[in-house]
């Protein structure tokens, strides 16, 4: 290795993955290597991906599949040679909780969107005047003028109505980083539906035309093979592959050391010095990986731009996993889980609490056992902060009396485990992809590579080629800087 020195802050997969791209990436090492440091504050790595041991087998506690349409993570996961825990999910659909009762969702739909009103003849928990929309669209569309962006909200409601967008199109594409429709951008949430809206007749025919479509502000993806994929010991056994492999390549790899500043010393040998509480790593270029606020908070000093980082909300969600007899619960027959609307009524306090349910052994069939099904409610959204003043038993009481509702059967559960992401989700609002370009304009010219899920995409894919992309940016700064 050359004695170029890059540390990457934060060990989630976007921090990783850069650490991967740096270290060589498929072709492995080579003489223009720089030496890398990797610091990450949690006990292991991994960030929000993580396993546990649960109901007798290993379930993740954040994030439990990633998009098999986008190539990043799966292109990752071969070149680690990992390929041989890829397993494609085992379901597909869903159901969505609609006026007191569960409806399918039709096929077809795009991120939630209907692309024909057909789609909703069977659904039905939506109104005569939901229907109504959906045809209006189609035969005599809103008109809608759509500058550079708008929110999904504005979007939805001005073509098809309040009651698509708030019921039916917000828990699908809100869900996905539990936020809501009129805060998100629709130019970097689901630029699609943007291009569509802009086309001026009707959304669903336009949607129709566009394919499919996956989240995220640049989003390659491919058609065919499986829609997504775990790995047989979780997803959360890709990040400790990934620190097993760059350690075998040299790569110094910390856990349990959280980055406590970083100082400019130009005048020194090292345009930068990393200090955790105990050591000072020199560096030519940065990597920062680590969760927006805090990349806010360690780099806003330095340029007015990166202090804008702060202004990037992070939603908390919380996983609540239970394990039920087999025999004692029905869900429907088919499907990967149920969606609630936000603001549901129920029969208890307050509006429903879960925004979701997954039926996690339906989906992969590693976690599957004849005698108990696996049952993940989400709870927790950009404005629905109730779950961070409730305990855990508070929260498996209440989300269990939910589920009495939205299940026609449940028993009593064998087991449950509570797992909170405080700020796990950031929020990409109108001006972010503004917000964005300055930060890494600025970051740049200082010597430091921004990645992480606040900037290309929050899903697990977008996070792998935030990190690779930031990882080729530091190793170009690091050859400037020598030449
Ligand atoms: C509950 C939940 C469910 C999800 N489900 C899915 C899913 O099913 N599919 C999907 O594709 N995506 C999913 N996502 C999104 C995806 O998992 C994340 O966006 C992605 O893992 C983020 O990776 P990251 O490396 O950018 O950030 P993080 O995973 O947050 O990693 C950042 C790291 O920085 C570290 N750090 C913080 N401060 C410091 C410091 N001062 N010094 C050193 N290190 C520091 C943290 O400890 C952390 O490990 C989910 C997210 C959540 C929260």
């Amino acid at each position: 290795m050359s004695r170029e020195s890059v540390v990457v802050i934060g060990g989630g997969i976007s921090g990783l993955s850069a650490a991967w791209e740096l270290s060589g990436g498929a072709r492995g090492p080579g003489d223009a290597t720089p030496r890398i440091e990797l610091i990450e504050d949690g006990a292991v790595v991994g960030g929000s991906l993580a396993t546990t041991q649960f109901g007798d087998r290993t379930i993740d506690l954040g994030a439990d599949g990633f998009l098999a349409r986008r190539p990043e993570a799966v292109n990752l996961v071969r070149e680690l040679g990992f390929d041989d825990q890829l397993e494609a999910i085992d379901a597909s659909g869903a159901s969505i909780w609609l006026r007191g009762a569960l409806d399918e969702l039709p096929t077809g739909l795009a991120l939630g969107i209907p692309t024909s009103p057909g789609q909703l003849k069977t659904i039905r928990g939506l109104s005569w005047r939901a229907r109504l929309n959906a045809q209006r669209d189609e035969h005599a569309p809103v008109r809608m003028k759509v500058g550079d962006d708008a929110t999904i909200g504005d979007i939805v409601r001005t073509k098809l109505g309040r009651e698509l967008c708030y019921q039916f199109v917000e828990p699908m594409v809100g869900g996905i980083q539990a936020g809501r429709v009129d805060d998100l951008s629709a130019k970097s949430v689901f630029p699609a539906l943007l291009d569509a809206a802009r086309k001026g007749g009707s959304l669903m025919r336009a949607m129709r035309a566009s394919g499919p479509v996956t989240p995220g502000p640049s989003a390659p993806s491919t058609n065919s093979g499986p829609t997504f994929f775990s790995l047989l010991a979780g997803v959360g056994s890709l990040p400790f592959e990934i620190a097993r492999q760059l350690r075998g390549r040299g790569v110094v790899v910390r856990t349990g050391v959280a980055v406590t500043a970083l100082r400019r010393t130009p005048s020194g040998n090292y345009p930068w010095e990393i200090d955790t509480y105990a050591t000072t790593t020199p560096a030519d270029a940065v990597v920062m990986a680590t969760p927006v606020e805090v990349t806010a908070r360690l780099l806003g000093a330095h340029d007015p731009a990166l202090a804008q980082l702060a202004r990037v909300r992070s939603a908390g969600a919380v996983m609540i996993n239970f394990s039920v007899a087999r025999d004692s619960v029905t869900v429907p027959a088919s499907g990967t889980g149920i969606l609630v609307p936000l603001g549901t009524a129920w029969t208890g306090d307050g509006s429903m609490m879960t925004t979701a349910v997954t039926f996690l052994d339906r989906k992969w069939p590693h976690l599957r056992r004849d005698d108990d099904v696996l049952l993940r409610v989400h709870v927790g959204r950009i404005d629905d902060l109730r779950w961070s003043e409730m305990s855990d038993e508070q929260l498996i009481a209440r989300v269990s009396a939910e589920l009495k509702v939205l299940l026609a059967t449940i028993g009593t559960p064998s087991d449950a485990l509570v797992q909170r992401w405080p700020n796990g989700l950031p929020q990409y609002c109108l001006g972010h992809e503004t917000l964005v370009t300055n930060a890494r304009t600025a970051a740049s010219a200082l010597g430091v590579a921004l990645c992480g899920n606040a900037y290309d995409g929050v899903g697990i894919p977008a996070s792998v080629g935030s990190g690779r992309r930031a990882g080729r940016e530091a190793l170009e700064m690091v050859q400037l800087s020598y030449r």
